[in-house]
């Protein structure tokens, strides 16, 4: 079921757009004030999130940053005035879309249905871009790697060695081929550097790097992920 957050303050509005939505299979979380919105916001995962321009603690485009930081959830910004300049606004503030008061309810489904394929097909599109082993996901595309879900920042050179290494689990990489591989030259003297950025990555990707889940030393030779 695809959750909903309403944040809107006039209990009428709010209560005919959650009946509707509930109608209409979506499950509906409703927040009247900002500060309620974000606790919201830090306990559930929601797919859209609908947010008044005016609300009694703060305005709708100051809170739009705040969501960003919670949540990559789209943002339907409602408003009761109509001027163009709420709605440049509006966008300039972040929201994904944007309806004016009063508005067909029909409109509105239509929207949330609009936003949440452009989000499931996004999710898709980076999913065929990733590669996954056991907790680790990387992105090529967007160079991003996230480790148990959680976004880790890598350098371009941890980076490399892990792009490298998760295509080929539990195969042993000598520390030679890693050189060449990861840092471009074939020379001997760049054992030690290579050591560097592996023990750097680990701090990074691993829970307890002294006894690593994921990248093993194998002495002697030369490192693998996993196996
Ligand atoms: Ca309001």
């Amino acid at each position: 079921m695809k959750q909903i957050l309403l944040i809107e303050d006039e209990t009428g509005i709010a209560q005919t757009i959650c009946v509707q939505l509930q109608l209409f299979g979506f499950e509906v979380t409703p927040a009247q004030n900002a500060q309620t919105a974000l606790e919201q916001i830090r306990q559930t995962s929601f797919n859209v999130i609908i947010l008044d321009w005016m609300l009694p603690d703060e305005d709708g485009p100051q809170l739009i940053p705040k969501i960003r930081q919670m949540t990559k959830a789209p943002v339907l910004m409602l408003t009761a005035r109509s001027e163009i300049i709420d709605k440049i606004m509006g966008f300039e503030a972040g929201a994904d879309d944007y309806l004016t008061k009063p508005f067909d309810m029909m409109e509105l489904i239509a929207r949330i249905k609009a936003l949440i394929r452009r989000t499931e097909q996004q999710d898709d599109s980076q999913k065929q871009h990733a590669l996954i082993y056991e907790g680790i996901s990387l992105y090529l595309d967007m160079r991003r790697v996230e480790v148990d879900g959680k976004e880790i920042e890598l350098t371009p050179t941890e980076f490399k060695i892990l792009e490298i290494m998760i295509q080929k689990p539990g195969v042993v990489f000598s520390r030679n081929e890693l050189i060449e591989l990861v840092l471009g030259y074939d020379y001997d003297g760049y054992g030690r550097t290579l050591d560097s950025h592996f023990a750097r990555l680990r701090n990074k990707i691993e829970l307890d790097p002294k006894s690593p889940r994921y990248i093993k030393t194998i002495f002697g030779i030369g490192y693998k992920l996993g196996g």
